[in-house]
Parts: structure tokens; C-alpha cells; sequence
């Protein structure tokens, strides 16, 4: 065990989507800054993999989303032109259910409360508009424009390489096993050395329970899967398709993608929180035979082509609060420590911004962005 003679001025634990755009946000402003990953850039064993995220604006989880998905956005088109990587795509994104459903209804609360631009579709006009898409009759549906997909390897990667040219340090292969803080600054103990700096910044996912178990949030790790279907009638058909995420009348929400992996790559779809409780040691990457046939029954009740075999399938694990908010914050009882995690299954749009205001916290304590509805302090029971 060596000690570190480096100097830093903040340190970052792990380095999957919100820890790599820390990292850059931070070696941007000049921060000395050193990252630790334990496994290796924008590898698939967390939750920053799977090829496409879903983007968009009419958010129907919570209006309060909204400011930040805007500069988040922003950010997006900023990380594009400066890498020249294509990180985002708009292809616009169909919400579609019942009209009273959180889908439909609660997206266009979010769009109505702060004029983002979408419209309204009948049954028969998606049809028309979309013909791989047939919705129930009393189905409509809010479509967006601006929404699209990002992609999480390339961002993650993205972040990576920017963070590494403004000099900061990034190690991966290196588990950090201890965490200090103190009023004069941080210590962290990874197998390979200990190491000093004024800030600390967590950003662990599935991790969370076990990096951050003293600070008491309440986070569960959820198992996802992922499945590519092959359409019946080829992938053209789905090649210029808009996202799409959809709910039936018992409130169970699947989403999907365009064909964006080629021919033979199959549609990426999934159901949206229907996972089993695990652990990253616990989780099941093994995806059976009859978790393929439910998402198929599932899917092709709105899109009937796709019917066909997996090509592709993958485990990805949520780390769900209980109301599935967010945790950004500097813990109040910590000098020198900031954490985000929890990201309950919809945090990847969120990348960009979330460096920044990770960055915001690092170096000055505080933030203009509207982060209240992030605050531990609404799960942890004391
Ligand atoms: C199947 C699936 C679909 C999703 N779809 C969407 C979507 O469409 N849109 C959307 O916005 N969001 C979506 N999400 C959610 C989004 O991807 C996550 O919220 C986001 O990726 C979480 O990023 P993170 O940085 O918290 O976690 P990660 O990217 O997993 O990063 C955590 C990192 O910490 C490292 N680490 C942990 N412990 C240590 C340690 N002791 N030492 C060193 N390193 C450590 C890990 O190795 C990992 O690299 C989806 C998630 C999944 C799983």
C-alpha cells in the first residue's frame, strides 16, 4: 500500500455516466482532479450500457425535471460538436396510452407548464403518422419532437477522453474500499493506494448501498433486461421510427427504440420497472426463455411486426429510492463530500447536467440549479 504524493484538488468515485461528466466539468475549471473506476471506461457490469437512453423534455415524472433536461440538452449538443461523436440523436418520442395515464397525461403537464412544443395524437392519426405503431382505440398518445436517444458508452467515453485531455488522472481497474472525510479535507484507500484531496465527490450506482452505507438512504438495486426483437418484415420498417414509451391500463409502461444497430441488430425494447430486487454480486445475467416471450406478447400489442426472435439481450440494474427521485447533495453531517445516486431508472438524460452540478457542488458548495427535489434528507429516517 503506497500513499499517493500526488496532490488533488477533488477525487471522484466511479467513473460510469454521472462520475465521467463530473470528472470532465471539474478538469474544465481547472480542477486537479483524480478518478477512480473499478472496472474498466464504460464497461457494461453498471448501469451506463445497452447502446441507446431514451431523451426527452415532457417530463412525467416531474415538471421540476424540466430546467435541468433543458441544459442538459444544451450540454448534449455542446459534448456533439466538441467531440464530433454523434452522443444524441432527436427522432422525436411517441407517449402513448390511456389519456389519464402518468404516460400521456403527466407528460403533458410537464409540456404545458413549461411551453415545451408537442402534440396531441388520436389512435388513428399515430397510426397514419406511424403505421408500425397500432395503439388501442382510445389510446392517444403526446408526441414530442425533441425527444430522442443518447448513447451511453459513447458519452461515458466521451466525458472519459475530455476529462483525461484537461489532465485529470483516471484510473480504472481500482476499487476504492474506504472513504474519509474530515473538516481539513478527504481520504480514500483503494487497493492500490491512499489518497488526499480537499473534495470528494461519490458517484457509485448499483454501488451505492455499499459505498455510501453510513449515510442511511434508502436505495434498492432493481434487474433490468434489455431485449433486441427481430420484426417480422426486416428492421427498414423501424429504421426512422421515434422512441416510444407506452402504458396499458394497469399502469405498466414498456419502451423502445428505432432500429439504429443495423440489419441484423434487431428494435431495442424493455419493460420500465419490472425488475427483481438483487445486488451486483446477486444480479442474474442469464435472461430465460419466458422473460423474452412476456416483452414479445407485451410489445406487439402496439407493435404488431415485432414479433420475431431476441437477436440481443441484456441484464443493466436501477437504483430506485422509494419515489423514485434523485439524490444529489452535500450530506449535511460531511464537510467535504458530495454524492448523486439513486438514479431510479431515468437518470441518463441527465448525464450532462448532473456533471455540472456535481461540479457546482464540488468547488462551491452550492448550485443556481434547481436540485431541492434531490435532497436526501426526504428518504432518510432517523
Ligand atoms: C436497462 C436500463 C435502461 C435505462 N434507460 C434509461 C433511459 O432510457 N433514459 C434515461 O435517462 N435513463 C435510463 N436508465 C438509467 C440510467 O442509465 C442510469 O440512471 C445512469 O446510467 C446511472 O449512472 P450512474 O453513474 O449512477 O451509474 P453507473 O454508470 O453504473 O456508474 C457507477 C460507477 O461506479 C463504479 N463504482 C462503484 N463502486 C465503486 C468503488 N468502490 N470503487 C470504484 N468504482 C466504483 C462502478 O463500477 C460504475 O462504473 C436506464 C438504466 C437501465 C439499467
Amino acid at each position: 500500500m503506497t500513499l499517493s504524493d500526488k496532490t488533488y484538488d477533488v477525487i471522484v468515485i466511479g467513473l460510469g455516466g454521472m462520475g465521467s461528466a463530473a470528472a470532465y466539468h471539474l478538469a474544465r475549471r481547472g480542477q486537479r482532479v483524480l478518478g477512480l473506476e473499478k472496472f474498466t471506461p464504460a464497461h457494461d457490469r453498471g448501469s451506463s450500457h445497452g447502446g441507446s437512453r431514451i431523451i426527452r423534455q415532457s417530463y412525467f415524472e416531474d415538471p421540476a425535471y424540466v430546467p435541468l433536461l433543458l441544459r442538459s440538452y444544451e450540454l448534449w449538443q455542446e459534448l456533439a460538436e466538441s467531440t464530433g461523436l454523434e452522443v444524441y440523436r432527436t427522432t422525436g418520442g411517441l407517449f402513448v396510452g390511456p389519456p389519464d395515464s402518468l404516460t400521456v397525461a403527466g407528460s403533458q403537464r410537464a409540456a404545458l407548464e413549461w411551453d415545451l412544443p408537442h402534440e396531441i395524437l388520436e389512435a388513428a392519426d399515430i397510426r397514419r403518422r406511424f403505421p408500425s405503431f397500432d395503439p388501442a382505440d382510445g389510446e392517444i398518445a403526446l408526441y414530442e419532437a425533441n425527444a430522442g436517444f443518447a448513447r451511453p458508452e459513447m458519452t461515458v467515453q466521451a466525458h472519459l477522453d475530455l476529462a483525461a485531455r484537461e489532465g485529470a488522472d483516471l484510473h480504472f481497474g481500482e476499487a476504492v474500499t474506504d472513504w474519509h472525510d474530515s473538516p481539513s479535507g478527504v481520504r480514500v484507500t483503494s487497493g492500490n493506494a491512499v489518497y488526499h484531496a480537499d473534495q470528494l465527490v461519490i458517484c457509485p450506482g448499483a454501488w451505492a448501498p455499499e459505498v455510501l452505507s453510513d449515510l442511511g438512504i434508502p436505495i434498492t438495486i432493481e434487474r433490468q433486461v434489455l431485449y433486441w426483437l427481430e420484426p417480422a418484415g426486416g428492421t427498414a420498417a423501424f429504421d426512422d421510427q421515434p422512441i416510444f414509451i407506452s402504458e396499458n391500463t394497469e399502469g405498466q409502461q414498456i419502451y423502445g427504440f428505432p432500429a439504429i444497430d443495423g440489419p441484423d441488430g434487431g428494435v431495442k425494447v424493455a419493460f420500465f420497472r419490472k425488475g427483481q430486487e438483487c445486488t451486483p454480486d446477486t444480479i442474474d445475467r442469464t435472461v430465460h426463455p419466458d422473460e423474452i416471450d412476456a416483452m414479445r406478447d407485451r410489445v406487439t400489442e402496439l407493435l404488431p411486426d415485432l414479433s420475431g426472435p431476441a437477436v440481443h439481450t441484456a441484464t443493466c440494474m436501477y437504483s430506485n429510492t422509494p419515489d423514485e427521485h434523485f439524490v444529489i447533495s452535500r450530506p449535511a453531517h460531511l464537510t467535504n463530500v458530495t454524492v448523486a445516486c439513486g438514479f431510479s431508472g431515468h437518470g441518463f438524460k441527465f448525464v450532462p447536467v448532473v456533471g455540472e452540478v456535481l461540479a457546482d457542488l464540488a468547488t462551491s458548495g452550492t448550485t443556481t440549479h434547481p436540485i431541492a427535489l434531490f435532497d436526501p434528507a426526504r428518504l432518510v429516517t432517523t
